[in-house]
């Protein structure tokens, strides 16, 4: 995906972070999520953000919010921002 964004090395250390794929959590019957963590190793430093899905009457989910690039985006704000 070309589209996708490219995270910024951690604000505290400069380290380059990983994104991990967490949690399943279930909201109800026809709604899910999906946690993701970007971590930095070197400090500590995280931040999570959890994606949502709807389940459809055929079972295939369709996905409400992007858990994954809200993440990044949170990372790499707080990395501009310099706190
Ligand atoms: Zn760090």
């Amino acid at each position: 995906m070309g589209t996708e964004k490219q995270l910024k090395p951690c604000p505290f250390c400069g380290s380059m972070p990983e994104i991990i794929m967490c949690d399943l959590v279930a909201f109800d019957n026809l709604q899910f999520g999906v946690t993701w963590m970007v971590t930095c190793r070197a400090c500590h430093t995280k931040k999570v953000t959890t994606a949502k899905y709807r389940l459809a009457f055929d079972e295939t989910a369709h996905l409400l919010r992007d858990g994954k690039m809200a993440v990044i985006e949170v990372w790499n704000r707080r990395s501009e921002d310099g706190k």
